[in-house]
C-alpha cells in the first residue's frame, strides 16, 4: 500500500462530515446541536452514543469510547490508519495522490508488498498440497483428521502441507515468477551448500493472520518423530511479522470477542482451532508461554475482559504468573481457568460438548489474584516464612494494578484467603506501590527508543515494571508524582486543544504569543520536564508541528481573519459614508467600527487556530498517541456541553489565560513538592548513617526550608484550592 501525502489527507479530513461516516454505521437523531444515537462499541438500550457534527468528534457516555471519524472507523471495522482514510477518500470522490516517497521509503514498500505477495501465494500453495496430492492427503490431511480437526476449520484457518521434498515450494515459486531473495526473506526457503531448499518439509502448516487478514508468517509442525529436528519452524520476524505483535486466530476471533467483549487466552494452534470447531470462538494463542506488551496492546483493542486457560502442570503455571503481571498493568481484566488433571484446551474441546465447556468455564473461572494466592500457598500453608513470601509475591501484583478501586478490591479478597488484616495489607501495598514506580522508567526510555515496537518479550522473571513501555493508562506513582502527573495532563490536554491560539492577543504577531509558547518558555525557565513519557512525547511533537507543518495553517489563519476584519471595514465605512451627520458622529462611529473590526478578527483568528492542534491530534497516525488526544479532547467536550446547557458559564477559551498559568502554577507546586519528599528521604537516610556529616545534614535542612518557602508562596497564588486537592 502506497503513503497517502499529507495535503491529500488534510483534504479528506476537511472533507469528511462525521455525521455521515457514523450514520452508515449507527442510525443517529438531531438532538439540539448534536447528533444521538445507540452506542456501537457496547450493548444499549438508550441512546447515550452523541456526535457533534461540528466538532468532528463522537464520543459515548456510558463507555466513554470517543474520536473523529479516521478513529471511528479504526475502532469499529478494525481498519488501520491508512485504510480508514482510503475509505474516506472513497466516500467522498477524492483522489488519493501517494507521496512521492524517497527511494528509502519505496524500497521498504515494495519489499513488504513483496513479502506479502510471496506469502500469500506460499500459504496457497500449502493448501493445494494438502488438498491435492497423495503425500498431502496421506500425510498431513490424514494428521489433522486423526487430531479431530474437520474440513471447515482446515479451510478456514487455511492449514497446509509441505512436502517432504527438497524443493517443491521453492520450484513453484520461481515458476510463477517469484524472486529468491523474497522467499528467503521470508523465511520459506534457506540457503545450503547445495543450494536453496524449502525450509519446511514434511510439515503440517499454520498460517498466522493479521488482523485484516493478510498472511504474514507460518508455523510448520514436524510429524515425523526424528528427534534431531525441530517441532516447530516458524517464520523469522519480517517488515510484516512482528512475532511479539501478533496473536495466532485474532482474526478469525476477532468479532467473536467484541461482541461477547471477552477473550479466552490459549497457547497453541491446535488449542484455538479445537475450540473454534466446538463453536467458542472468542479464543487466541500468544504461541508460547509468553505475552508481550504489544499483544495485550492488539486485544484491548478488541476486549479488556481476558480468561487464561491454563493445563493442571504446576510447573508451567507457576513459569507464567510473572506474565499476567503486564495484563494487570495495562487495566485488563484477567480470570483464570485451570482444566482437570491431564487435559489441555485442545483435548478439553475435543472431548466435551459446547455447553460442557462453556459450563466448565463459567463455574471455574476464578479472578487472578485469588488463583495467583492459592496457587502460591500450596504446600506452604504451615511456614510461616514461605507465606510471608507468598504475601510479597501477591502484593507485587495488586501493586502494578492502575486502577484504585480494583486495587482496594483485590486487598480486600486477599486479606479474606490469607487471614490477614486488610489495614496491614493495605500498608505494606503502598511500600509495594512505591517501590515498582521507583523501578518504572521515565522519560529517558522513552527518549531512547521512541518509535520501538513494544517487543519486550516477558520472560518469567522480568519484573514488570523494568519490561513496560509507557503506558497509556496511569503508570502507578507515588502520591505525589501522581498529583504532578495529573499536572501534566491538564497542561497537554489544553496544549492539544488550544496550542496555538493567542492567549496575549496583541494587534500585531510579535505583540502576541501563543498558548504553547507561554508554556514552553515558563517549563524552560525553571527547567521542569514531564515524568509521564507519553505526555512528553505528546509535548514534543506540538513543539516539533509548531515550528513545522502549523506554521502554513497558522499564517492562513491570520490572511481569513484579516480578510474578515478588511471586509468588516470596507462594509462600515460604506455606510459611514452614507448615513453619518457631521464629523464628530463619524469619528464615533469609526471607533466603534475599528471594535467590530478587531472582535471579528480575533473570533475568525481564534477559530481557525483552535482546529489546527485539536485536527491533527485526532487524526494522529499513531494508536496510542490519538486515543489518548481523542479522551482528552473529548472530555472536555463533555464538559462544556453540561456546562452551557442552561446557563452562560464563561469557556474554557475564554478563561484560557487564567487556566493555563494556574495549571502551569500547580505543575510547578508538584514540583516542589517531589523535591521536597526527595530531600526529605535524603536527609533522612543521611542521618541514620553510622558516619553522619552534621555539617552536611544542615545544609540540606536549609535547602529544605527553602523549598518549603517556596512551596507556601506557590500555595498562597494558587488559593485555598490546591491544598484541599487530593
Ligand atoms: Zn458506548
Amino acid at each position: 500500500m502506497k503513503r497517502i501525502d499529507r495535503e491529500t489527507v488534510q483534504r479528506i479530513l476537511d472533507a469528511t462530515d462525521i455525521v455521515e461516516v457514523v450514520g452508515d454505521f449507527v442510525s443517529l437523531r438531531k438532538r439540539g446541536a448534536n447528533y444521538l444515537g445507540l452506542c456501537p462499541f457496547h450493548n444499549e438500550r438508550t441512546p447515550s452514543f452523541a456526535v457533534s457534527k461540528a466538532k468532528g468528534i463522537f464520543k459515548c457516555f456510558s463507555c466513554g469510547k470517543g474520536g473523529s471519524a479516521v478513529s471511528f472507523l479504526m475502532d469499529l471495522e478494525n481498519m488501520s490508519y491508512n485504510e480508514a482514510l482510503r475509505y474516506l477518500a472513497k466516500k467522498y470522490n477524492i483522489e488519493i495522490v501517494d507521496r512521492e516517497m524517497t527511494d528509502t521509503e519505496r524500497e521498504a514498500e515494495t519489499e513488504r508488498e513483496s513479502l506479502i505477495a510471496v506469502l500469500a501465494f506460499a500459504a496457497g500453495h500449502f493448501e493445494h498440497i494438502l488438498a491435492d496430492t497423495e503425500e498431502g492427503r496421506d500425510v498431513g490431511y490424514a494428521y489433522f483428521r486423526e487430531r479431530g480437526i474437520n474440513d471447515r476449520m482446515i479451510k478456514k484457518f487455511r492449514l497446509g502441507y509441505s512436502l517432504d521434498r527438497g524443493d517443491s515450494l521453492l520450484r513453484d515459486a520461481q515458476s510463477k515468477g517469484f524472486s529468491d531473495k523474497f522467499l528467503l526473506m521470508a523465511g520459506l526457503v534457506a540457503q545450503s551448500d547445495r543450494g536453496l531448499y524449502d525450509r519446511y518439509r514434511g510439515r503440517v502448516i499454520y498460517p498466522i493472520f493479521s488482523v485484516s487478514g493478510r498472511v504474514i508468517a507460518f508455523g510448520g509442525r514436524i510429524l515425523s518423530s526424528d528427534k534431531k529436528k525441530a517441532k516447530y519452524v516458524n517464520s523469522p520476524e519480517t517488515p510484516v511479522y512482528h512475532k511479539s505483535n501478533e496473536l495466532y486466530g485474532l482474526y478469525q476471533a476477532r468479532q467473536a470477542i467484541s461482541k461477547q467483549d471477552k477473550c479466552i487466552l490459549v497457547e497453541g494452534y491446535m488449542d484455538v482451532i479445537s475450540m473454534h470447531q466446538l463453536g467458542i470462538e472468542n479464543v487466541v494463542a500468544s504461541s508460547g508461554t509468553s505475552l508481550t506488551i504489544g499483544q495485550i496492546r492488539l486485544l484491548h483493542r478488541f476486549t479488556k475482559n481476558i480468561t487464561v486457560i491454563y493445563d493442571a502442570d504446576p510447573a508451567g503455571i507457576h513459569a507464567s504468573l510473572r506474565g499476567i503481571d503486564l495484563l494487570l498493568a495495562e487495566e485488563m481484566n484477567i480470570r483464570v481457568l485451570l482444566l482437570p488433571p491431564g487435559e489441555d484446551p485442545d483435548s478439553f474441546a475435543q472431548s466435551h460438548s459446547l455447553t460442557e465447556v462453556e459450563e466448565y468455564i463459567a463455574a471455574h473461572e476464578v479472578d487472578f489474584i485469588s488463583f495467583k494466592t492459592r496457587i502460591l500457598l500450596e504446600g506452604v500453608e504451615n511456614d510461616p516464612i514461605k507465606r510471608a513470601g507468598v504475601v510479597t509475591e501477591v502484593l507485587r501484583s495488586i501493586a502494578v494494578v492502575p486502577n484504585e478501586v480494583m486495587r482496594a478490591e483485590y486487598v480486600r479478597q486477599t486479606s479474606r484467603m490469607l487471614g490477614i488484616d486488610e489495614r496491614t495489607l493495605a500498608l505494606r501495598l503502598t511500600k509495594e506501590i512505591a517501590a515498582v514506580a521507583e523501578k518504572r522508567p521515565y522519560s529517558d526510555e522513552a527518549d531512547t527508543q521512541p518509535d520501538a515496537p513494544a517487543t519486550a518479550a516477558v520472560s518469567a522473571t522480568a519484573s514488570p515494571a523494568v519490561t513496560a513501555q509507557p503506558v497509556v493508562s496511569a503508570p502507578i506513582l507515588t502520591s505525589v508524582d501522581r498529583r504532578r502527573r495529573q499536572c501534566e495532563q491538564a497542561i497537554v490536554r489544553l496544549l492539544l486543544k488550544y496550542a496555538m491560539v493567542q492567549i496575549n492577543a496583541g494587534d500585531t504577531p510579535d505583540e502576541s504569543f501563543s498558548m504553547l509558547e507561554f508554556v514552553a518558555s515558563e517549563l524552560e525557565t525553571d527547567e521542569i520536564d514531564f515524568i509521564d513519557p507519553l505526555f512528553r512525547r505528546i509535548f514534543d511533537e506540538v513543539v516539533a508541528f509548531a515550528g513545522g507543518e502549523w506554521k502554513d495553517a497558522v499564517a492562513n489563519a491570520r490572511v481569513k481573519a484579516d480578510e474578515v476584519r478588511r471586509r468588516i471595514l470596507e462594509e462600515g465605512h460604506e455606510k459611514i459614508r452614507r448615513e453619518a451627520e457631521g464629523l464628530a458622529d463619524i469619528e464615533i462611529r469609526e471607533a466603534q467600527l475599528a471594535e467590530e473590526a478587531d472582535a471579528g478578527y480575533f473570533a475568525t483568528l481564534d477559530e481557525a487556530l483552535e482546529n489546527i492542534s485539536e485536527s491533527t491530534f485526532l487524526s494522529h497516525p499513531d494508536d496510542t498517541v490519538r486515543r489518548v488526544a481523542s479522551d482528552l479532547i473529548v472530555e472536555k467536550y463533555q464538559l462544556s456541553k453540561i456546562h452551557t446547557k442552561y446557563v452562560h458559564v464563561a469557556t474554557e477559551r475564554e478563561m484560557l489565560p487564567e487556566l493555563v498559568s494556574r495549571a502551569v502554577m500547580e505543575l510547578k507546586y508538584c514540583v516542589i513538592d517531589s523535591e521536597i519528599a526527595a530531600a526529605q528521604a535524603l536527609i533522612k537516610a543521611m542521618s541514620s548513617a553510622p558516619d553522619a556529616d552534621p555539617a552536611k545534614i544542615q545544609a540540606l535542612v536549609a535547602d529544605l526550608q527553602s523549598l518549603f518557602q517556596a512551596k507556601s508562596l506557590f500555595a498562597k497564588r494558587l488559593g485555598d484550592r490546591i491544598v484541599t486537592q487530593k
